[in-house]
């Protein structure tokens, strides 16, 4: 067993805020065959022998759900024990330490610790194996702070301060080895520009919003201070803007010593395109040997690659990708910069599909699904974040609609894109549980009516532009969410091969439950009664409780909750409704990624595509117009004047309208996964090609091989070209209503003008 011998260690006089270097020195007189160290900590740490740092991971030991779990890494360390040999960890306060969380009340713990363990063999085969105890030291290091939200600062010039034996500490959790490849340095980015605001400020512009840090490399004179703090946009007089970032302070400082060294923060992250240099000697520029930003997130492979022949949709794509690039750090987070950065359940299923074509994610959902389950409550809920590091009892983020409801789309989807049973295996009692949750969260089984939700959060209805929460009926929305977890729940439980009777009886029930309560007379109520706690500061009278709203018409078409003959009907009114708003959505979060596959669905796929190509607010064209280097939380998060949408909600790295991003795959390219096709075994291979694209040129790197799928709009017609990986089966669905279905190989074809609809 690991760590059978170690103890977990602390330092008692740290000064709050300060990294902690835990050390001890061994004699190593005999040559070591082969060594692995073990370590794990309360906090961020970086581990060293002799001033050799170990490992590329950044952001060790990772975020998991720390009272149940906590990662441990194991490093090869054979050729470093050689003579006295000095092993030192480095500890910063982290995600487990300090104000991380919903509200800034880290609960887990008040205190840096770490735990090692040395074990090998000498040439001569006799073992040998240190670990963690009274006997390691500690002392200070440069970081004399250090903050998830508000940065670090490294001191070269203040003497190191021993701090005598560490003492041992209790840790409550368990320790696993850890999941996944963990968070490594990315690309990096130079300068675009670097100028005087109308302010006087001086800002570097690296050109990407992202996440990670700034490196440079400078010597500078012996106390000389370098600070600055980061910021996503400008605002619309080019001055630096950071108030989005709320709470928390993104800064970083360095105190020179004279010694040129690269400086970069260890324990933790931020997330910009600007930084404002805010105190730095007159001689900075001069000495500075090279600086940059440095991209920090999850090891994952890129899955995918698409372009077309608008350089809109293309930029569009760009910012998708860089917001799940700034969101996957180890966990996903719902933005990278502001005092949240938390695991924000209900994002993180909108975005999951989208998520898996994009990047190979399968290691990194299945560390996070994992701690999803460990703080699955007893009841069966699913809370809103996760991990949570506060005290339940104390703080709690509520179970939601749309949030919960994460523990089945995530398997499923992953089962759908990557084809592994394990994640339906692994998951499927969880999802039974939210299910059975939901059965009894309301009064009506079979209706979730009542409750506290996040709901159609950051809508764009009439007279909600300036609110954070939806104007659909969080009833209706719940009730939908309810309706599709079941529908997960039955198509997982069929591919396990259970049975599922139950289930299918319970989902025809809530059918029927939700045309009662939802569409009497099959319509739509302008208004629904009010059942939900109301929030506080509200009274019932804000708490909009529409019914006719693009969202829930979006559910009903999509979940299937209208009777059949109905649904053409909402079709139509759907299509009316956005005809009526000029043309524009007014979904928010929970509605936005249904929005374009019900249209096309139904049949309206150029009412798509003009939502698609729509370039005013809110559209996904809107904050491309307006620079954007990565998707926005809010349609407008800069308005029309240039000014902020708000301070307190405004990420400008959000990846949930970035689900579109599927469609586009889907639809646009139109390579899907077929109904019994799960791991793209079987596809469909069905673009609908858009004229104001000119071309599309898409592929998925899948499990089962790359596919591809191309169509150009020549003079005389359009041609299509699709690469079928060997051993998938896959039905070509031309626009003429032309199908084919082929085994893996190279396939063209051409439509010309005269047969195409
Ligand atoms: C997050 C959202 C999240 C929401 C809950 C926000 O602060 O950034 O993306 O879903 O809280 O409604």
């Amino acid at each position: 067993m690991r760590f059978q011998n170690a103890q977990w260690i602390t330092c008692l006089k740290t000064p709050k805020g300060a990294a902690t270097a835990f050390y001890q020195k061994f004699v190593f007189e005999k040559k070591v065959k082969k060594a692995r160290l073990f370590v794990s900590a309360v906090g961020v740490y970086e581990a060293y022998i002799n001033g050799e740092k170990l490992g590329d991971t950044a952001m060790k030991p990772g975020l998991t759900s720390y009272k149940h779990r906590l990662q441990y890494q194991s490093f090869a360390v054979s050729k470093l024990l050689k003579g006295e040999t000095e092993i030192c960890i480095e500890v910063g306060n982290g995600w487990a330490v300090g104000r991380y969380s919903l509200y800034y009340e880290n609960l887990f713990s008040d205190r840096t610790a770490v735990i090692a363990e040395l074990v090998g063999e000498y040439e001569d085969g006799s073992a040998f194996a240190f670990s963690t105890n009274e006997s390691w030291k500690a002392r200070s290091c440069e970081v004399v702070f250090s903050d998830i939200y508000d940065g670090e600062t490294a001191d070269f010039t203040s003497p190191i301060a021993e701090y005598g034996n560490a003492v041992t500490t209790q840790v409550k959790t368990k320790l696993v080895a850890q999941i996944g490849d963990g968070v490594v340095e990315n690309e990096r980015f130079l300068p675009v520009k670097t100028f005087v605001t109308p302010k006087g400020e001086t800002v570097i512009d690296f050109g990407q919003n992202l996440t990670g840090f700034v490196e440079l490399v400078i010597a500078g004179k012996k106390g000389d201070k370098i600070s600055f703090t980061c910021a996503e946009v400008l605002d619309k007089d080019g001055n630096f803007y950071n108030e989005n970032y709320r709470a928390a302070q993104s800064r970083t400082t360095y105190i020179l010593d004279g010694n040129e060294r690269i400086l970069k923060p260890k324990f933790t992250f931020f997330g910009f395109r600007y930084i404002r240099l805010d105190e730095f000697p007159t001689t900075f520029f001069d000495d500075l040997q090279s600086i940059c930003a440095v991209v920090l997130h999850t090891k994952m492979r890129r899955t995918s690659s698409f372009v077309c022949g608008n350089a809109k949709i293309n930029q569009l794509y760009h910012n998708i990708i860089w917001g799940q690039k700034g969101n996957y750090l180890d966990i996903p987070t719902d933005c990278p910069q502001r005092d949240e950065r938390l695991g924000w359940t209900g994002d993180a299923q909108q975005f999951a599909r989208t998520a898996a074509y994009n990047f190979d994610v399968r290691k990194f959902f299945r560390k996070w699904l994992g701690d999803l389950r460990l703080e699955q409550t007893e009841a069966g809920e699913i809370l809103g974040v996760c991990p949570q590091l506060e005290d339940r009892r104390v703080h709690t983020t509520r179970t939601s609609a749309g949030y919960g409801d994460s523990i089945t789309v995530i398997p499923w989807n992953l089962y759908e894109v990557y084809g592994d049973i394990r994640f339906l295996k692994d998951n499927f009692s969880a999802m039974k549980r939210w299910v059975e949750y939901l059965r009894g969260a309301g009064e009506n089984e079979y209706l979730w009516l009542g409750g506290y939700h996040y709901g159609d959060w950051l809508s764009m209805e009439e007279g909600m532009q300036d609110s954070d929460v939806g104007a659909t009926a969080n009833d209706l929305v719940a009730t939908a969410f309810y309706a599709y977890s079941v529908e997960l729940l039955i198509k997982s439980g069929r591919a396990l091969g259970e049975d599922m009777q139950e289930y299918e009886r319970l989902h025809a029930r809530i059918k029927e439950e939700f045309q009662a309560y939802f569409l009497p007379d099959g319509e739509l109520l302008d208004e629904y009664p009010l059942t939900e706690v109301v929030p506080p500061k509200k009274s019932p009278a804000d708490v909009v409780r529409r019914g006719k709203t693009q969202t829930a018409v979006t559910f009903i078409l999509k979940f299937e909750l209208c009777k059949e003959e109905d649904r053409a009907k909402f079709a139509k009114l759907l299509d009316e409704m956005i005809e009526s708003n000029g043309g524009k959505m007014t979904t928010g979060i929970m509605g936005s990624p249904y929005l374009l596959p019900a249209l096309t669905e139904a049949g309206m796929v150029k009412r798509a595509y003009d939502l698609f190509f729509n370039e005013e607010n809110p559209s996904w064209l809107y904050s491309v117009n307006h620079g954007a280097t990565t998707m926005w939380e809010h349609w407008n998060g800069i308005k029309e004047d240039g000014s902020f949408w708000s301070k307190h909600m405004n990420s400008f790295n959000h990846y949930v309208h970035g689900t579109v991003c599927a469609w586009m795959y889907e639809t646009i390219a139109g390579i899907q996964i077929a109904e019994d096709g799960a791991g793209f075994k079987k596809i469909v291979l069905a673009p609908v090609p858009d004229k104001r694209l000119g071309f599309a040129d898409c592929a998925l790197d899948t499990v089962q091989g790359k596919i591809e799928s191309k169509w150009e709009y020549e003079e005389d017609g359009l041609r299509f070209a699709f690469t079928v990986p060997e051993g998938a089966e896959a039905k070509i669905c031309l626009p003429d209503g032309f199908t084919q279905t082929v085994k893996g190989g190279r396939y063209e074809y051409r439509i010309k003008n005269e047969n195409n609809p």
